[in-house]
């Protein structure tokens, strides 16, 4: 092929390329360029260029000076909108071509894709080009294919995941054949050499392929790409190559016409088949996916989350589409088992796809869902398949994905409030008319809200179900929400008491620390108050079941602490651990806090509420410090528990020699309050 090299112009001020422009940094540079014709000659100008006469940038400055065209003062070429340039920013490597390349030898076929930079240095005032060669290769003996893809990287693929790395190896299966998009990437500017010579590997690839025929009939670009019409014909046009192909005329008269090829389609069709053809190879069961579902749900899947390398459905003897959906749920790519749902109540490991699950999946955000509602608790196995065969499955779906995506949802919806919802069709019709996509996450607050306060009525559970459509339920939370609150005024008092009546028998002693649930709205009151923090304002919370604030008290030292849970259900979780003006409470205190947590099973996020932090701790009036605990434990341990007048006059001479003046009166007291003399 006789491939000229094209002419350059450098924008040598960077007045002209709006990318670079602010790194002239005075911002008063006049206009410098220089063009670097193919004939071998060099001239600078002091004007701006316009933008159409150049081929790689959308975007320049342009101003009334800028030329139209630029002649060649040695061989007189005229560069013009018909005949354009590369413009090239300063010490910047700018691609400009790719040649695609196909060998096969007796163990392996390769494509090399060799991609020719050009840069202008500063430093020589001149330009150089290099190459740089990509490689996919695929061993004909074990069928094993990789990949090796160099810097600079082009597609959003490779600059979000691989910055970093000058030189990229991968050996490619279903989980990462997206890498390829890297090498077939389609930029207008660049000028695509050989294309054709990437069908050779195609070819072998469709004689490994079991389910080819189907593909070829059900997968549209896997029929362009192998059909005849898409053998594609290159044609150099100057430093330029176009492709050409003979397809049918589109008018049904049987007759065949030659049209030019959109390089940047055919670029696509090939990466496609070559998603499709290799991640097929790397997993053959994986094409069982593609016919019961289609290739779309197919791409999304290996493109998602929930796909495995190939080792681990083989693992799992994954080779009908149930199965392999099913170890795509149950583990992460490398195996292993998926911890990601977080506040899970089951184990999705238990979970079991059955044919009427895997049949209702319409693409692999539904899979995530079911993943969530199983784990959660929601439904089990045979409730969701009940649902399955009585709604429809986008209703189904969109309902799930509401409920499970509902953030500080502390009321869980039951199987019995699903159906209810699906039966009736609650969602709210949009003017768009009544479809499954008008399910808002309204209504679903609203009956959320409504179960809460059926629940603190003290009504019947299954007073929701007297609602058969949206006003109703409207109507019924309106109802109840107005009476909670005239009732929540007048008795807050009573409803705070049967609020945590069923926390009261967790309180206990561990060590030297009491802990009590705050039993009544007046102790809460007390608590913020002696406390000097806000806990008072957890009240209507409280009252509403959502939280529980409990106290901690230290039995020597007088050391106070307020402890408080968000509460769903019985279900309590950690949330603060507060001391005097909000300060941190100390270590044998935030010890006692993790081991009540620990023993009543309540769960702990890691918080800073429970990190010691000694600069943050701050002594009640008549605390008695850490460092004064720890002597009078060993003057007791010393003394047998007792302690005599003597002992105790000896403490207090320790005490006063460590000089702590501030905490020798509330010291005093708190010895006088500890023994019977
Ligand atoms: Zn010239």
């Amino acid at each position: 092929m006789n491939k000229v090299k094209p002419s350059f112009v450098v924008d040598l001020s960077m007045t002209m390329i709006m990318d670079y422009t602010s790194q002239n940094q005075d911002g008063q540079e006049n206009d410098r360029q220089k063009l670097f014709c193919n004939c071998g000659s060099s001239q600078t100008y002091t004007q701006k260029i316009v933008r159409n006469i150049v081929i790689n940038y959308d975007e320049l400055t342009e101003d009334g000076e800028s030329i139209s065209s630029l002649t060649c003062v040695k061989c007189k070429k005229e560069y013009n909108k018909d005949n354009k340039l590369y413009l090239l920013p300063v010490d910047v490597d700018e691609l400009y071509n790719v040649e695609y390349e196909s060998k096969e030898d007796e163990k392996t076929i390769t494509i090399n894709k060799k991609k020719n930079f050009v840069k202008y240095s500063t430093s020589k005032d001149s330009i150089t080009h290099k190459q740089v060669v990509d490689s996919l290769m695929i061993c004909k003996k074990t069928n094993k294919i990789s990949s090796n893809i160099n810097k600079p990287f082009y597609s959003n693929f490779f600059e979000k995941n691989f910055d970093k790395d000058v030189k990229v190896n991968y050996n490619l299966d279903l989980t990462n054949v997206s890498i390829l998009e890297e090498f077939f990437h389609y930029k207008s500017s660049i000028n695509y050499y050989g294309i054709g010579n990437c069908n050779m590997m195609l070819n072998f690839l469709k004689k490994l392929t079991k389910d080819f025929k189907t593909f070829n009939k059900e997968i549209q670009f896997v029929n362009y790409t192998f059909s005849e019409s898409g053998k594609i014909e290159e044609v150099s046009e100057g430093e330029y190559v176009s492709y050409f192909q003979n397809v049918p005329s589109g008018f049904g008269d049987g007759k065949i016409i030659r049209k030019k090829v959109v390089t940047g389609d055919y670029l696509v069709n090939l990466l496609s088949c070559y998603k499709l053809l290799f991640s097929v190879l790397s997993f053959e069961p994986s094409s069982t996916i593609i016919l019961t579902k289609d290739y779309n749900f197919f791409k999304k899947w290996i493109e998602s989350d929930f796909v495995c390398e190939p080792e681990i459905y083989i693992s799992q003897n994954a080779t009908n589409p149930n199965k392999i959906m099913e170890t795509s749920l149950k583990f992460n790519k490398k195996g292993q088992i998926r911890a990601s749902f977080k506040g899970a109540k089951e184990d999705v490991y238990n979970f079991k796809m059955s044919s009427t699950i895997y049949n209702s999946l319409r693409n692999v955000e539904d899979l995530s869902v079911l993943g969530k509602v199983y784990s959660f608790g929601i439904l089990k196995k045979n409730e969701i398949e009940e649902l399955i065969q009585k709604y429809e499955n986008s209703k189904i779906y969109n309902l799930l994905m509401n409920i499970v995506n509902k953030k500080n949802n502390d009321i869980l919806v039951s199987y019995k409030n699903i159906e209810h919802i699906l039966k009736n069709d609650f969602y709210i019709k949009n003017k768009s008319g009544n479809n499954a996509s008008s399910y808002s996450g309204d209504f679903l607050t609203i009956y959320i809200d409504t179960i809460r306060v059926i629940d603190l009525l003290n009504l019947k559970e299954k007073t929701i179900f007297k609602c058969k459509n949206y006003s109703s339920l409207k109507e019924m939370h309106d109802d109840y929400s107005a009476r909670f609150n005239a009732m929540k005024d007048l008795k807050k008092a009573e409803l705070y008491i049967s609020a945590v009546e069923e926390f009261l028998e967790l309180n206990c002693k561990i060590g030297d620390v009491e802990i009590e649930v705050v039993p009544t709205s007046e102790k809460l009151n007390l608590e913020g108050l002696k406390m000097k923090h806000c806990i008072y304002t957890y009240l209507n919370r409280i009252c509403e079941k959502r939280y529980l604030a409990i106290n901690l008290t230290h039995s020597i030292t007088g050391e106070r602490a307020t402890a408080g849970f968000t509460r769903s259900g019985k279900v309590l979780k950690f949330e603060q651990l507060k001391g005097f003006y909000n300060s941190r409470a100390t270590e044998e205190m935030i010890f006692c806090a993790q081991k009540f947590c620990n023993e009543n099973n309540i769960k702990i996020t890691s918080h800073f509420d429970l990190s010691v932090d000694k600069n943050r701790q701050r002594l009640m009036e008549n605390q008695m410090t850490e460092s004064d605990l720890e002597d009078l434990r060993n003057l007791k341990k010393e003394n047998g528990e007792e302690l005599s007048v003597e002992v105790k006059d000896k403490f207090l001479k320790i005490s006063k020699k460590k000089n702590k003046t501030d905490t020798d009166k509330s010291f005093l007291k708190n010895i006088k309050n500890l023994f019977v003399f």
